[in-house]
């Protein structure tokens, strides 16, 4: 089997799954010795990048499997974010903001030692806490979690298993969440057996029980420079953060997009967006507020994850930093 190229060193829980010989499970090589942990700057706003894990995986079910012919008219999209035997590649990672003497956690991945009905998802044994402490962060530092939204692969590290119980992973932050988003899953709680809910018993509910949870609205400011932007669909209350610092911009993306080819064709939607329409109608809306501008893109499932959106003839690509 091809190694795979993504931004993820191996020894790590790097996957290839179906579509290839090995199946899944076999480690990947890394892309030019690049470490799981990167880091950027926007202005005086310091990003890092603690990468769980970068898997190759096949287009369905993450997307409609007839988008899998889809990637061929975009050249630019192999081999950083597809395959040359045409897999997607699909990243999971935490960004730590640090601004203004405080550290900000953005989504916390899908965690270790959990049930998840998700191919390659389940019992996660990786190596991401110990990367994220060997980047320099201790986890009682940590001001500020805040999660996207409530999906498993954006909540997991919020806590760990201690001793059978899980407890907050940072016990001195204040835990984020969307208003909008939670009563969605209010909602969604009340009718078991509908959507897996477990990651919300043991990533969100200890949080909350802790006393650590706050709710807020979809333009919440976290501080100067540092806000939420309301980017509904993939989930009803989904947002994203933007950073100004200095003249620099950016926008963490959150699951917005999963893969650049979503820039050249919005209309393709994830499975996983529980608002299809509103979700590409978000995706419409970043693409003509933030193509051809100095907004720096910061996205958590894409393998290289920081780039620009610029115009591609008809459509629109990504070109990374
Ligand atoms: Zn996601």
């Amino acid at each position: 089997m091809e190694p795979i190229k993504a931004a993820a060193a191996g020894g790590h829980a790097v996957q290839a799954a179906a579509g290839s010989a090995a199946g899944h499970a076999a480690p990947a090589a890394n892309k030019k010795g690049e470490s799981r942990i990167r880091r950027w700057q926007i202005g005086d706003v310091k990003v890092t990048s603690i990468m769980e894990s970068a898997d190759a995986i096949p287009w369905a079910p993450l997307f409609p499997a007839e988008a899998s012919e889809h990637y061929k008219k975009y050249d630019w999209l192999v081999p950083t974010f597809i395959t040359p035997e045409g897999n997607i590649i699909l990243a999971v990672q935490a960004f730590v903001l640090e601004a203004g003497g405080r550290r900000i956690v953005i989504d916390t991945c899908v965690g270790n030692d959990r049930a998840r009905e998700v191919p390659g998802c389940e019992n996660l044994q990786t190596a991401f806490l110990e990367d994220f402490k060997a980047a320099g962060f201790d986890p009682n530092s940590i001001d500020i979690v805040l999660c996207t939204h409530l999906h498993f692969d954006h909540v997991g590290w919020n806590t760990r298993l201690e001793n059978g119980r899980w407890v907050p992973t940072f016990p001195k932050a204040r835990y984020i969440f969307g208003r909008r988003e939670w009563d969605y899953w209010q909602g969604v709680l009340k009718e078991p057996g509908h959507v897996d809910v477990r990651h919300i018993l043991d990533s969100v509910q200890p949080i909350l029980d802790a006393g650590l949870a706050d709710f807020v609205e979809s333009n919440h400011r976290l501080m100067e420079g540092i806000w939420l932007e309301p980017s509904h669909g993939h989930t009803p209350g989904h947002v994203s953060v933007r950073v100004s610092s200095r003249g620099q911009e950016a926008v963490v993306t959150g699951d917005v997009f999963h893969n650049p080819i979503q820039f050249a064709e919005p209309e393709i939607c994830s499975m996983a967006c529980v608002d299809k329409e509103m979700s590409r109608q978000t995706r419409r809306d970043f693409v003509a507020r933030y193509g051809d501008s100095p907004v720096r893109f910061f996205a958590i499932h894409f393998s290289e994850p920081v780039g620009r959106v610029v115009r591609d003839s008809q459509t629109w690509r990504f070109t990374t930093d």
